[in-house]
């Protein structure tokens, strides 16, 4: 069985104050993999407040390990600061960014380099879906976007359902990670990754999108930010 993980994308939020809500995330029981990914300026206290009690991640890094690219990161530098993961090719940073399937790529392959675990989203448009494309669509973006390693980790984020608080049926997710499993066996030797699915987790949608097979846990924004509202999807993903 893959490993269940409770990942939080904490995007463009958070000072050091939010580090409370770390410690409480941090101190919550969890019978899983439980990951948060603040901003990169949080990622170094985040890593002292945590005490690998949780782990910590970035959202985004750069594709070369330094040099003259002022302002960005290099997953060497957040894996120096203690990072475990990387989210690389989130749809914000796909469509913010013009992040293309190459370059999501490249970033994956740089944080396995740099001994990381790359977070890879894919996700389809609300268009997409209702052209019929969304397997489509989604199976192109792991063919171009993920490396054939057993150690990345590969989460389904349906673009509509991000931050909307709209969710894709318990049938549609059931139908994409099915056809994900399907293509990661074929892609990555064992095929035994986990595939999260993130869009608008909550507490009171958590335990159903759990029981879906091939859900392996949840890449969880907005309910991510506050210890109270993340400890019951921790919760809910320990007991599934
Ligand atoms: C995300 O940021 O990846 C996400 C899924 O956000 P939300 O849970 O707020 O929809």
């Amino acid at each position: 069985m893959p490993r269940k993980i409770a990942a939080g994308n904490w995007k463009m939020n958070g000072t050091r104050a939010a580090l409370t809500q770390l410690e409480g995330i941090a101190a919550t029981h969890a019978d899983c993999d439980v990951l948060v990914c603040p901003p990169f300026t949080l990622i170094g206290p985040a890593v002292d407040t945590a005490q690998n009690r949780v782990m910590i991640g970035a959202q985004d890094c750069h594709t070369q390990t330094n040099g003259a690219h002022t302002g960005d990161v290099s997953a060497a530098m957040v894996k120096d600061l203690g990072a475990s993961h990387v989210i690389v090719g989130h749809s914000e940073r796909r469509s913010d960014h013009g992040e293309t399937n190459e370059m999501v790529m490249a970033k994956a392959q740089a944080v396995l380099t740099a001994g990381m675990v790359p977070v890879i989203c894919v996700g389809e448009t609300l268009t997409e879906r209702e052209a019929g494309e969304t397997l489509a669509v989604v199976e192109t973006q792991v063919a171009g976007s993920v490396p054939h390693d057993a150690t990345v980790v590969i989460a389904y984020e349906p673009v509509w359902a991000i931050g909307t608080g709209l969710t894709p049926t318990i049938d549609q997710i059931a139908q994409v990670h099915d056809a994900l499993r399907a293509q990661v066996i074929a892609m990555i030797p064992g095929g035994d990754i986990p595939l999260l699915y993130g869009g608008s987790v909550k507490a009171t949608n958590a335990t159903e999108i759990f029981a879906v097979g091939n859900v392996n846990g949840a890449l969880v924004g907005g309910a991510s930010l506050k210890a109270d509202d993340f400890a019951p999807i921790i919760a809910a993903l320990s007991a599934s």
